[in-house]
């Protein structure tokens, strides 16, 4: 060890998954859920320990100290590629919900707790960051449309008032939009509308989201899907709101087959064909491999991710399907997107994101 002074901390997905790695290769203390402050007053610091799960209080989580990061300025980069023109740095990422009750089979967080904020916590916590000259938000709740309709709209209307822009990385759940047969078009509104401020040129308001689609043929499976038709009049109304950035993303599980492929096709295509009719709208269209975690977490793959921990990503399958080798899943995969979404080949060649 060159310096014992210096601790070691480790946290995150990764470190929750396999402590024992971060602590064989030098980690002082491995947590594997929040920082707990007790576990750090308590530790003797002669043994390595994991943290089991633990969680901060959410309001203790809504003041982050800005100043310990040095130039703030610096955080230009966004979740899913380059901010579009119009568009204020910083970037801050943030949450005003944490948990989902869901059940997704392939997500980390189904059926975790899901708390909210207080309200004048929320709008406490967003006066910090814009006190702390963050222009930008990237959401990061599991669920964020899980919270009352009412907070929402006061929430987005604090948002837009304080001349935020926003984007909707982690996806949400757009069947949330549904009140029985009827589209919440006003709250739609209020999630994606956008402008540009007349003085400054700054765009305020949503600027790009990502919609989870998962699967065109299994949607039963998921209790947060709507059938194709309800999910299509959403994303209808979400174009029409004025977004200027569009991701959508299916999953591609162990089961694939034929069929599979050729309904991922016909349903991009459809989204396409929307999308085509609002001018100045980009979007993408990704089709991601299944990471063997959750409820896959025991299912056969052909390397560990001790073994190979570069190959568990959405980019490539760790295992054989059950009618395709994973070199042939991984080629089916990129045929598909090669045919509906060219510039997805570009991206996966060049690491440059980019919107067709
Ligand atoms: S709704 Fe989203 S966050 Fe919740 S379990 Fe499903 S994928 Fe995960």
């Amino acid at each position: 060890m060159i310096k014992p002074s210096v601790k070691i901390l480790v946290g995150g997905a990764d470190a929750k998954a396999r402590p024992q790695y971060y602590v064989a290769a030098g980690a002082d203390i491995v947590f594997r859920g929040d920082v707990d402050p007790a576990a750090l007053v308590e530790h003797d610091w002669s043994e390595p320990r994991i943290v089991e799960d633990y969680r901060l209080p959410f309001t203790a989580l809504s003041r982050p100290a800005f100043h310990k990061l040095g130039d703030v300025a610096r955080y230009i980069d966004s979740h899913d590629g380059p901010v579009p023109e119009g568009v204020s740095t910083p970037v801050g990422f943030i949450y005003f919900t944490r948990g989902c009750p869901r059940e997704c089979d392939f997500c980390e967080s189904r059926r975790t707790k899901f708390e909210a904020l207080p309200l004048d916590d929320a709008i406490e916590m967003l006066k910090h960051y814009r006190d702390n000259g963050i222009r930008t938000l990237n959401f990061s709740d599991d669920n964020l449309l899980l919270l009352k309709r009412d907070y929402i709209i006061a929430l987005f209307r604090t948002l837009r008032e304080m001349g935020f822009a926003w984007e909707f990385p982690n996806g949400l759940e757009i069947g949330r939009f549904m009140r029985g047969e009827e589209l919440d078009s006003e709250l739609v509104g209020h999630l994606f509308q956008n402008t540009r401020d007349p003085t400054t040129g700054h765009h305020v308001g949503a600027y790009r989201v990502f919609v989870p689609v998962e699967t065109f043929d299994h949607r039963a499976g998921y209790k947060k899907l709507k059938p194709v038709e309800t999910q299509n009049r959403i994303i209808g109304e979400i174009l029409k709101s004025g977004i200027p950035e569009i991701n959508f993303g299916v999953v591609l599980g162990r089961s694939a087959d034929d069929h599979t492929f050729q309904n991922i096709k016909n349903g991009y295509d459809c989204i396409k064909s929307m999308v085509k009719t609002y001018a100045g709208v980009d979007a993408r269209y990704s089709v991601f491999h299944l990471i063997p975690i959750s409820l896959f977490r025991s299912m056969k793959t052909n390397f560990s991710a001790d073994e190979f921990p570069e190959g568990w990503n959405f980019y490539f399958p760790i295992y054989d399907g059950d009618h395709f080798s994973a070199m042939e899943l991984f080629d089916r995969r990129v045929e598909v997107i090669q045919s509906i979404d060219p510039s997805i080949d570009v991206i996966m060649k060049t690491g440059m994101y980019a919107y067709s």
